[in-house]
């Protein structure tokens, strides 16, 4: 496969370090509020990455963190503790926030068919190990203590912007936006380890360490959630764009730091979704729901459509229209894979060749959008159903889009609404016979109720040389 790399800014044959093997990490999310269409497309389409993978026959482990902790985190955040805020905003405790929008993050992600990684671990079970590694890297010289908070010494790595293809001013410029002015720090881009002193007076978590009690800074969950499953030498990571500074350039940092050689091979990022108004937001209030796409009658199945028709690395513009397209694309291709027969036998020889388009598709930095063309042509290829199922079933183990699973829902309520008219019908044709005999009997009166009756129903009867017909009108 070949995968655009983020730190090398360009594609790159994908080799992991251990021949058949991928070590694969996923930032995971803030628990402080629902995830919003934004962030589960940068979910989405790693899900694609992962599956695509175990296609191409890798024993992929994949290990998400969930922050629970930590709040320096993205978007604008030089007001209050995210965890803190959404806990007074619903009178609970942090930790109770962080229960129920974990559960309905992977609530989300199984309606978009997202697979739950491997290991899922929460940022508020790892203290120990951020204390060794802080340790570490304090004894190192990496790391050093100022006003009470531990800091990562960035002026003490040959290269700190890894994936700065901007210019280092502007990064510098935005930290000092994102995060307010620290005094305490030597250089503008040092970021904190560990804090004691924070700005958060009322932090509600807080822990023992050899530095006082306090809380860990956001980056240094990964690097050890990471390094604790995963090992030290970690394949590739993945994350949404805005991740790639501070948060993934600090992560390699302190990792690599701490473990004195290359950590991960491959960076893979995803580009954002944007609403016709700029960057989707949690902290910007109201924000796009997978349960209100579903209220507002869409099957999350669209959404994925709708985001595999683009590719990773572009931005993508949410609007109600677009997602009304996909809506259509997708009834329309389980319709096709709901008309194909069960009939023939797999032709192999046929199946070969039309998978090369797909693989091809897929292995060039996950073509999305060609891979679904792929799907297509299968549908329009002169080959058997049976065929044309089996490559259907194959592909989706990527794309996930449940095609086969929906088309036999489509089938099955198809059979059903067929049966109940067939019923309908018997009932109508026993109302007209009826009032066939009624006529003949020259009950008029009788006749004339019964086509009343039917009236009502929507049906009209006409009387013709043959006999009477009926419609629905
Ligand atoms: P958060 O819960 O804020 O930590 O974000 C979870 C993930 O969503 C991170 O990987 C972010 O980079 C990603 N993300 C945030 N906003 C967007 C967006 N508008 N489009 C795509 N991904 C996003
Ligand atoms: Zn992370």
């Amino acid at each position: 496969m070949v995968l655009y790399n983020s730190a090398s800014r360009q594609k790159e044959e994908f080799v992991p370090y251990e021949p058949g093997k991928v070590s694969m990490y996923t930032c995971g999310p803030t628990v402080y509020h629902f995830a919003h269409i934004g962030n589960l497309r940068s979910y989405l389409m790693e899900d694609v990455l992962e599956k695509y993978l175990r296609y191409a026959g890798y024993d992929v482990t994949r290990v998400m963190n969930i922050t629970d902790v930590g709040h320096l985190a993205s978007d604008a955040d030089n007001g209050e503790d995210k965890m803190l805020k959404g806990a007074k905003r619903e009178h609970k405790t942090v930790m109770e926030i962080a229960q129920f929008y974990t559960d309905a993050f992977f609530a989300d992600c199984a309606k978009l068919n997202i697979k739950t990684p491997d290991v899922v671990q929460p940022a508020t079970g790892m203290i120990p190990e951020y204390i060794q590694v802080i340790t570490k890297l304090l004894e190192t010289g990496y790391a050093y203590l100022a006003g009470g908070n531990v800091y990562f010494d960035t002026s003490k790595l040959a290269k700190y912007y890894v994936f700065n293809d901007h210019d280092e001013e502007n990064l510098v410029v935005g930290v000092r936006d994102s995060v307010e002015e620290d005094a305490n720090k030597r250089n503008k881009a040092d970021f904190v380890l560990w804090f004691t002193k924070s700005k958060f007076e009322d932090q509600a978590l807080k822990w023992d360490s050899p530095w006082g009690v306090g809380y860990p800074g956001w980056h240094i969950e990964c690097s050890c959630i990471s390094m604790k499953y995963l090992g030290e030498r970690l394949d590739l990571h993945c994350g949404g764009i805005d991740n790639a500074f501070p948060h993934h350039t600090n992560e390699i940092a302190q990792s690599e730091a701490y473990l004195g050689h290359p950590w991960c091979k491959y960076w893979f990022h995803v580009h954002h979704l944007n609403t016709t108004g700029g960057k989707m937001s949690k902290s910007k209030g109201e924000f796009l729901t997978v349960s209100l796409l579903e209220e507002k009658g869409f099957d999350p199945m669209a959404y994925r459509l709708f985001c595999l028709q683009s590719h990773y690395r572009k931005s993508l513009t949410f609007s109600w229209e677009n997602l009304d397209n996909a809506k259509a694309a997708y009834e329309k291709l389980v319709a096709r894979v709901a008309a194909l027969t069960e009939e023939g036998t797999v032709d192999e020889t046929a199946a070969a060749g039309l998978k090369v388009r797909f693989d091809e598709a897929l292995g060039n930095d996950l073509n999305t959008s060609l891979g679904v063309t792929a799907l297509y042509d299968v549908l329009k290829a002169e080959v058997n159903d049976a065929t044309k199922r089996a490559l259907i079933a194959s592909f989706d183990t990527v794309l996930g889009l449940r095609l086969l699973e929906h088309a036999a829902e489509l089938r099955e309520k198809e059979k059903t609404a067929a049966s109940a008219s067939n019923e309908g019908d018997a009932e109508i044709q026993a109302l007209v016979d009826e009032r066939t005999a009624a006529k003949k009997s020259k009950d008029f009166a009788k006749a004339d109720a019964i086509r009343a009756q039917l009236a009502e129903m929507g049906i009209e009867v006409t009387d013709t040389p043959q006999g009477p017909v009926w419609k629905r009108i």
